[in-house]
C-alpha cells in the first residue's frame, strides 16, 4: 500500500495501534501535542519531538540559521504550551550537510538558545551526524505539568465555545511572500507581480515574515489556561485551523461550527492578501505554523476565561454531530474539511520556512 493512501495522520494512527509498551504511567501517549507521563503521584513529564527537513520544512534560500534555530525551539515549546505545561529541558539532533559552516551552526544555536533561555529551558543533549545532502534538525523538548491540569486534544464537549489566541494565517502569508521573493530574484515572476496596483505594503509584509521565521510560542498563555482549568481541550495551530480543529474534534468525538467572520485576521495579513489579490481567510484555514493556541471552554467557565485577559477570540462552538462546518457572512453553512499540511497526502503541499 502506498503511503499516500493513508496520509500522515493515517500512518500515525497505524503506528499508534502497533505501539509497544502500554503502561499505566502513560497518561497520554501517541496522538496529542506531547505525551504526558506520570512521574510522581501529582506531576507529569511532558515529552515532544519535531523534525525539520531542508526542502520540506525550510528552504535555506530564505531561512537564516538564527531563524532556523529559533523556529526549531518554537515548534517544540509550542507543543508543551498546548498541553498547558512548563518547558524544562531540550535535546537537539542534527544531520549536517557538507555545505554547512561552523558559523552557520553557531547562528543556529544562538537562535535556539535565545528562545530556550526566554523560557528557562536548558539544552542538555542531542546527537550530531553528517548528512549526504540537506540539513535535518530534530528537537526534543521535555516539560512538566501538575497531573490534574493537563489539557489534552480529546476533552472537548458539545456546547463548548471555541477560542483561538492571537491571529491566524500570518505565517502562511509570510511564507508565500518569502517564496515569491526568491522566485522574483530568479526573475520567474518579476513581470507578473510588478503589475499589482496596490502599493507593496512593506511594513505589513515584514511583520508576516517575522511571524513566519520567528514565531512566539504561547507558553505563558497555555500555563494560564492550565492553572485556571477553564479549557476542556487544547492544541497549538501548527497545521492550519481546519486541520488542528479536526484533531480536537477527532480526538473528542465531536464536530464544530466555526463563524468565518470571527476568525482573527491581522491587519498586515489583510493588507498583504489584498496586495496579492487573494482572500485572507484561506491562509488562516489551511496555512500552518502560526503556533497560536486553539482551545475549547464550557459556557460556565467563559467568565473565568475572560478574567485571564488572554488575547483570544471566540470563533465557534463544539457540536455533537461529528462534522466540522463553517458559517460565512451570509449565514450559509458549508463543510469545513481539514486542508492543512499533510505529509504523504496525494498532492502534498510543500511546507517550508
Ligand atoms: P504536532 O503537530 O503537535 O507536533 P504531530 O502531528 O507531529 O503533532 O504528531 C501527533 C502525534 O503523533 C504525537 O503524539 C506524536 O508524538 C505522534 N507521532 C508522530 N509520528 C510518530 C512516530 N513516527 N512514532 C510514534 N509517534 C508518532
Ligand atoms: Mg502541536
Amino acid at each position: 500500500m502506498k503511503l499516500s493512501a493513508l496520509g500522515e495522520f493515517g500512518l500515525i494512527e497505524k503506528i499508534r495501534k502497533l505501539a509497544a509498551g502500554s503502561s499505566p504511567s502513560v497518561l497520554i501517549g501517541i496522538g496529542d501535542d506531547a505525551a504526558a507521563l506520570k512521574i510522581t503521584a501529582s506531576a507529569s513529564l511532558l515529552a515532544t519531538t519535531d523534525m525539520l527537513i531542508e526542502g520540506v520544512h525550510f528552504d535555506l534560500a530564505y531561512t537564516d540559521f538564527y531563524s532556523l534555530g529559533w523556529k526549531s525551539a518554537a515548534a517544540n515549546l509550542s507543543d508543551i504550551a498546548a498541553m498547558g505545561g512548563t518547558p524544562r529541558f531540550c535535546l537537539t539532533s542534527l544531520g549536517i550537510p557538507p555545505t554547512a559552516s561552523v558559523e552557520q551552526l553557531s547562528e543556529f544555536y544562538r537562535g535556539l538558545n535565545v528562545l530556550l533561555e526566554a523560557h528557562r529551558t536548558a539544552l542538555v543533549g542531542g546527537d550530531t551526524c553528517s548528512s549526504p545532502r540537506g540539513m535535518t534538525v530534530c528537537v526534543t523538548l521535555l516539560g512538566e505539568i501538575e497531573r490534574k491540569n493537563v489539557i489534552s486534544r480529546g476533552g472537548a464537549k458539545p456546547g463548548d465555545r471555541i477560542f483561538v489566541t492571537g491571529t491566524l494565517g500570518d505565517s502562511a502569508a509570510g511564507l508565500e511572500i518569502l517564496r515569491s521573493e526568491v522566485r522574483r530574484q530568479t526573475s520567474e515572476v518579476r513581470n507578473k507581480e510588478s503589475k499589482s496596483e496596490i502599493r507593496n505594503p512593506r511594513s505589513a509584509i515584514a511583520k508576516l515574515v517575522q511571524k513566519h521565521l520567528r514565531p512566539e510560542p504561547r507558553v505563558a498563555w497555555g500555563r494560564k489556561l492550565a492553572l485556571s482549568r477553564c479549557a476542556h481541550a487544547m492544541i497549538d495551530v501548527s497545521d492550519g485551523l481546519s486541520s488542528d480543529l479536526g484533531h480536537i474534534c477527532g480526538q473528542s468525538g465531536t464536530g464544530a461550527v466555526i463563524e468565518a467572520g470571527n476568525i482573527p485576521l491581522s491587519l498586515p495579513l489583510r493588507k498583504t492578501a489584498a496586495y496579492l489579490s487573494k482572500p485572507p481567510l484561506p491562509y488562516a484555514l489551511s496555512g500552518g505554523e502560526d503556533y497560536e493556541l486553539l482551545f475549547t471552554v464550557p459556557p460556565a467557565k467563559i467568565k473565568k476565561l475572560l478574567s485571564l485577559g488572554l488575547p483570544a477570540a471566540e470563533i465557534g462552538e463544539i457540536t455533537a454531530t461529528r462534522t466540522m462546518m463553517i458559517r460565512d457572512g451570509e449565514g450559509r453553512l458549508t463543510e469545513l474539511r481539514p486542508t492543512g499540511y499533510n505529509h504523504f497526502a496525494r498532492v502534498p503541499r510543500r511546507k517550508a520556512f
